[in-house]
């Protein structure tokens, strides 16, 4: 995740909170402040930091229950819509799945519970007439907040622990890259569905409407990617005839790599063999109308690019991919040698390769696949 800073560690786990969050909480601060001053925007940012820590909780609930089946988690951001903990693999068994997902959710209920004890105790709960008038004792806001956590993810769309949940209930009965395409299907069937009622009712359906939309899709798509390369390995699929550049040279030779080869990026590598960076042909273009053919590839190259070694599995990389959204992987030998180029060009033509060769399959019996 981009614009991240990195707040605190909690059980090994880095808790990081993006960068937007901050425009959230001078926004509300502001907008608060304009119609009750200091006190009401004090007010306004101690709730949203409330908020945020009950959606911390609830990560820190799917990842504990991580954790019972062994599974780490490197690490929990916080955006503006809601938090994101980053499994560092799914549990494979269904049922495992389930305790997952219906962790972080349990922990909104436990808080709404202890905190509807505590109202009942002091203030008493207010007539539901009175929900809709400022004012309201924070007790109160945040009992509702952690409600609506739990309905918000019941929606059985990804990314919603409803989306999930439905996956592993039907992974139960099918295979796993059926499930998940039956889940997506559903996922933007419930996006159309929020999109046309939005367009009535309130913006902020068809915001859900879109999260909801790509959530569906890049959840499909990445267990397609699992389903079909099961135990393929980096090194299977990857590019191996390519060119690369020195660290000294400049553009110019970068240029006539490119118009002479059909890559649309080049490692760069240093005297030893080691890669130092990624020029992409984007960067090339625009280094090249800002300051000319003569400047050095090591100015312009990306170096925020991973290397993985090519022992790693076809799926792993590829999701690293997607999080870095890096436009090449350098691809390394046990030596730490360059030996190969991993690109969305190679996923796409795998995916297209293993299902033409399933289709094979299915048309012929279990002897042709
Ligand atoms: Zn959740």
């Amino acid at each position: 995740m981009h614009w991240s800073f990195r707040l605190v560690r909690i059980f090994g786990i880095e808790i990081k909170i993006h960068v937007t969050f901050f425009l959230l909480l001078a926004w509300i601060g502001w907008l608060y402040h304009r119609t009750g001053g200091v006190p009401a925007a004090i007010d306004g940012v101690v709730f949203v930091l409330l908020i945020f820590g009950c959606v911390l909780l609830h990560e820190l609930g799917h990842a504990l229950a991580a954790a019972h089946f062994g599974i780490k988690t490197p690490d929990i951001t916080l955006l503006p819509i809601g938090g994101v903990a980053r499994l560092e693999r799914m549990p494979e068994k269904p049922a495992q799945e389930i305790a997952v997902t219906l962790a972080g959710p349990a922990v909104n209920i436990l808080i709404a519970a202890g905190l509807a004890v505590a109202i009942g105790l002091t203030t008493g709960f207010p007539d539901l007439q009175a929900l809709q008038q400022p004012g309201l004792p924070m007790t109160v806001r945040l009992f509702w907040v952690n409600i609506w956590l739990v309905i918000f993810n019941a929606i059985p769309a990804f990314p919603m622990d409803g989306g999930r949940l439905l996956r592993a209930l039907l992974a139960m009965r099918m295979n796993y890259a059926r499930a998940t395409q039956i889940a997506a299907n559903i996922g933007h069937g419930i996006a159309f569905l929020f999109f046309i009622v939005g367009l009535w009712a309130s913006p902020m359906l068809i915001l859900i409407a879109v999260f909801v939309y790509f959530g569906a899709s890049s959840e499909a798509l990445m267990a397609q990617v699992r389903s079909i390369s099961k135990d393929l390995r980096v090194s299977s699929a990857m590019v191996t005839q390519f060119q690369a550049l020195p660290l000294a040279a400049t553009l110019n030779e970068a240029v006539e790599a490119l118009l002479r080869t059909s890559q649309h990026e080049f490692p760069v590598t240093d005297h030893d063999g080691q890669v130092r960076g990624i020029l992409t042909r984007d960067d090339m273009i625009a280094a090249l109308r800002k300051s000319g053919a003569a400047t050095p590839v090591a100015e312009v190259m990306r170096t925020d690019i991973p290397s993985v070694p090519q022992s790693m599995l076809f799926d792993r990389a590829f999701a690293l991919m997607q999080q870095c959204s890096c436009p090449a992987l350098p691809v390394l030998d046990s030596l730490g040698r360059l030996v190969g180029l991993f690109t969305p060009e190679n996923v796409g033509e795998m995916i297209m390769v293993q299902s033409a060769l399933g289709a094979r399959g299915r048309d012929r019996g279990p002897a042709a696949a």
